[in-house]
């Protein structure tokens, strides 16, 4: 019975909050859709889970609104067939939307605390294909790369190159920059033939990345 009721709410979390402002793609939508999103906060925040903001986690961090987790998803224009790179797990509610829609996601949190509870939610709802690193996500994962996606849910001053490195020809990258307190929203798509295509995307708020190539702790 409580289930049905996060479903409800789930639902329109979608109509209401996502389709609503635009994003159209499917597959984003479908995963959005079946994620139970409540699992991934604390249960007293439950009732709120499928509301129009971003929620706290503990240590000082936050789930994204549901709408910017759509958006920076449908960016990455996922297929299924994509090794996907995920700086900031924080909760892992986005880790689950990318684990349902590409191969593999290799994702990365600088806190242990945090790490520690989102592998055991996305280990009990049975998302396997992800592997799991705590450090300093700035400087990505060389070991792994290249990898045809990466988004990054957190702000940086400036791209990290490592990201660009990392990121395969024809790989899209998702990440806000700016000061710490507003930033935009960038895709950076590296090309076929090696050149780098930048687009804005929409301003934005999130949390400091932290790290070498990020902000200073
Ligand atoms: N996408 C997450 C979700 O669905 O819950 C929300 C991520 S939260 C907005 C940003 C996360 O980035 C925080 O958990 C923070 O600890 C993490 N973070 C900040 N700097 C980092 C870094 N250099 N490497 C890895 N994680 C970092």
């Amino acid at each position: 019975m409580a289930q049905d009721i996060y479903a409800i709410a789930r639902e329109r979390m979608v109509r209401e909050q996502i389709e609503a402002r635009g994003i159209k793609n499917a597959r984003v939508l479908a995963a959005m859709r079946k994620i139970p999103r409540h699992l991934f906060v604390d249960e007293a925040l439950w009732p709120q889970a499928y509301n129009d903001y971003p929620l706290p986690i503990g240590e000082g961090q936050t789930i994204s609104q549901p709408y910017i987790v759509a958006l920076m998803t449908s960016f990455l224009e996922l297929e299924g067939t994509e090794k996907v790179l995920e700086i900031g797990t924080g909760s892992g509610y986005q880790t689950a939307i990318l684990a349902e829609l590409a191969q593999r996601v290799f994702t990365i949190e600088r806190s242990k605390t945090l790490m520690k509870r989102a592998k055991t939610t996305l280990d009990r709802l049975g998302y396997f294909n992800v592997a799991y690193k705590v450090g300093d996500g700035t400087v990505g994962w060389p070991e792994m790369a290249p990898f045809q996606a990466i988004v990054v849910t957190a702000a940086a001053p400036d791209v990290p190159f490592p990201y660009i490195e990392q990121l395969d020809k024809g790989g899209r990258l998702v990440i806000p920059v700016g000061d710490r307190l507003s930033q935009m929203l960038y895709k950076i798509t590296k090309l076929t033939n090696g050149t780098l295509q930048k687009e804005s995307l929409c301003g934005c708020r999130f949390v400091p990345l932290v790290g070498a190539y990020g902000w200073p702790e």
